[in-house]
């Protein structure tokens, strides 16, 4: 727990232990694979969806309760969304790693992509606000499908920006964490300088003085 702590301060990790260094929820979802205090797959089940939307501020917790209820009413509707998730992650991965390496975009994932749009029906909705009113965009239909759409969204959204071209995988050998390079001479090479970045400047530190 001081260990999650430490490395949510650091802006590493959330409070839920997802992965934030990617910098948006594209990015950090492409990390999700790895949960910090998890074996295993980040994005198991439904369960773990919700809690990954709302860490990442797209979930309301009055919202993530009602979708607990298609746990119970068709979990099989619920597993086969998380796989269809997860098969979209894995497709994303590869255009992340093509895109690090100059490559350009694989044509049949955005393709893919915008056939999953396609399915998602939404309207503008003018809603109250902290300060008066403010006009978002709602899913029209329910479902634990429609739990995907922030994430699809925010794919095609980064896809369509300039930051596609300024992704990086982490130089460490042992973290294959996605970041976006904003750095102003565009030299940053690990995910984070207080994990990765700090462990490569130590090893180098010891190499100095076994030499
Ligand atoms: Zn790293």
């Amino acid at each position: 727990m001081a260990k999650l702590n430490a490395l949510a301060k650091a802006g590493v990790v959330n409070a839920e232990g997802f992965y934030t260094v990617g910098g948006r929820t594209a990015i950090d979802f492409a990390n999700s694979s790895r949960r910090f205090g998890k074996d295993g797959e980040g994005l198991e089940k439904l369960e773990e969806l919700l809690s990954f939307l709302k860490s990442m501020g797209h979930l309301h917790e009055e919202e993530a309760s009602s979708y607990h209820m298609y746990l119970f009413q068709n979990p099989e509707r619920c597993a086969k969304t998380m796989e269809l998730l997860r098969s979209v992650r894995a497709r994303f991965l590869a255009v992340l790693g093509q895109a690090a390496s100059g490559w350009p975009v694989d044509p049949t994932f955005v393709a893919e992509l915008n056939e999953h749009l396609e399915g998602f029906k939404t309207h503008l909705c003018i809603e109250a606000a902290d300060d008066g009113l403010e006009l978002n965009t709602r899913l029209s239909d329910q479902g634990p499908e429609q739990l995907l759409y922030p994430i699809f969204k925010d794919i095609a959204e980064f896809m369509v920006s300039d930051q596609l071209g300024k992704i990086r995988q982490c130089a460490s050998e042992t973290c294959d964490l996605y970041f976006i390079n904003q750095s102003r001479n565009g030299r940053r090479r690990w995910c984070s300088m207080s994990t990765c970045g700090n462990r490569a400047k130590v090893n180098a530190y010891l190499k100095r003085q076994e030499a």
